[in-house]
């Protein structure tokens, strides 16, 4: 893990890496381009287009197995598409960042919480936090200013072009090395706590990050590589072993969760849990009005997208072009993988 500039930007998670401590799950991708479908496609194991009530999720899962379940959310939850309410029923201890500081992106009262978590003797925990540093709107600490101008802003960021693209990259770069550091001090807590040895961690994100591509800051937009590809790192001692797979998605994590204490998968989840070996080749991507499929064929992985409304289609190979410049949709060599995503994706409402 290094950050843009060729620097390491994660020095607590490499550390975890380099002592055989944390495995990186590699090609995952979220299930779409923004926040609300990211957070509940990890936490309810369908993809965008199935996101539909009931949402029978990963914490109403573990409630019925016994656990006590925590959700500690940096930003803003309750007015953000009412996403307190889509958690559900099943979550026993709640706070999200709204009100709580004078940036509601302050992981910094997540952090604390945390610290005053009183830990059930009877019951198992599953615990979802959320932190915001890399997010624009995060509350970026100078502790951990190491790139960029001295007191360049997000309002800076948001200037020229040329300054914007520096300082948001900047903004962002920092905003990894002080998660990173949250990360570290959040293992420190759980390790005091005495629960961190018989812990299943997974680290992930709810999406990816435009950093200037396509002319693009920010999320949401199309779903390209930059957008839905996503970190995922698993800390777990216990011995369990995560096969290398060909894709993966946000969809395996609740999953994992489960598979992890012997518990059933609930029926209407699509993922996959990490520990098995899988042999699935596709996964789907999207955004409010695109639909996608990134498929592997062979050696080869192609991603597919359509907009819903005006049809508009894009045809990426992208072993050979990761940077998603070339539609190869008129290629005569790729009819028939395109004709395949087409159809497929046309189930996809
Ligand atoms: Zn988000």
């Amino acid at each position: 893990m290094s950050g843009l500039r060729g620097e390491p930007n994660t020095p607590f998670l490499t550390s975890l890496v380099n002592a055989g401590q944390l495995t990186r799950v590699e090609d995952a991708y979220s299930v779409c381009s923004f926040t609300y479908c990211g957070l509940l496609g990890i936490l309810s194991s369908k993809y965008r287009h199935l996101i539909t009530l009931p949402r029978w999720n990963v914490a109403d899962a573990l409630k019925v197995q016994g656990y006590e379940t925590h959700f500690l959310l940096s930003g803003e939850h309750s007015s953000y598409y009412d996403m307190r309410a889509k958690y559900g029923a099943g979550v026993d201890v709640y706070m999200d960042g709204e009100g709580k500081s004078v940036e509601s992106g302050d992981d910094q009262v997540m952090l604390r919480a945390l610290e005053a978590t009183r830990w059930s003797t009877t019951q198992p925990t599953f615990l979802f936090m959320h932190l915001m540093a890399v997010h624009s709107l995060g509350r970026h600490l100078p502790a951990y200013q190491r790139w960029g101008r001295p007191g360049a802003s997000l309002f800076s960021a948001m200037r020229g072009p040329v300054v914007r693209a520096n300082d948001y990259r900047d903004r962002y770069l920092n905003g990894i090395l002080q998660v990173d550091d949250e990360i570290r001090q959040i293992f420190e807590l759980l390790e005091h706590a005495g629960v961190l040895r018989d812990a299943l961690v997974v680290i992930t994100a709810d999406h990816g990050e435009y950093l200037g591509e396509f002319g693009r800051f920010g999320h949401e937009y199309w779903p390209y590589e930059p957008v839905v590809r996503i970190p995922l790192l698993i800390y777990d001692q216990t011995g369990a072993t995560y096969p290398t797979r060909a894709l993966t998605s946000q969809v395996d994590i609740a999953p994992t969760f489960l598979h992890a204490i012997g518990a059933p998968l609930p029926e209407s989840w699509v993922g996959e849990p990490l520990q098995y070996a899988s042999d699935r080749r596709a996964v789907i991507v999207g955004s409010i009005e695109v639909a996608g499929i990134v498929e592997q064929v062979g050696t080869r992985r192609y991603k597919y997208l359509r907009h819903r409304n005006t049809g508009q289609e894009s045809l990426f190979e992208l072993t050979a072009d990761p940077h998603e410049q070339r539609n190869v949709l008129t290629d005569p060599s790729l009819a028939g993988i395109l004709a395949s995503l087409r159809a497929r994706s046309r189930l996809i409402h």
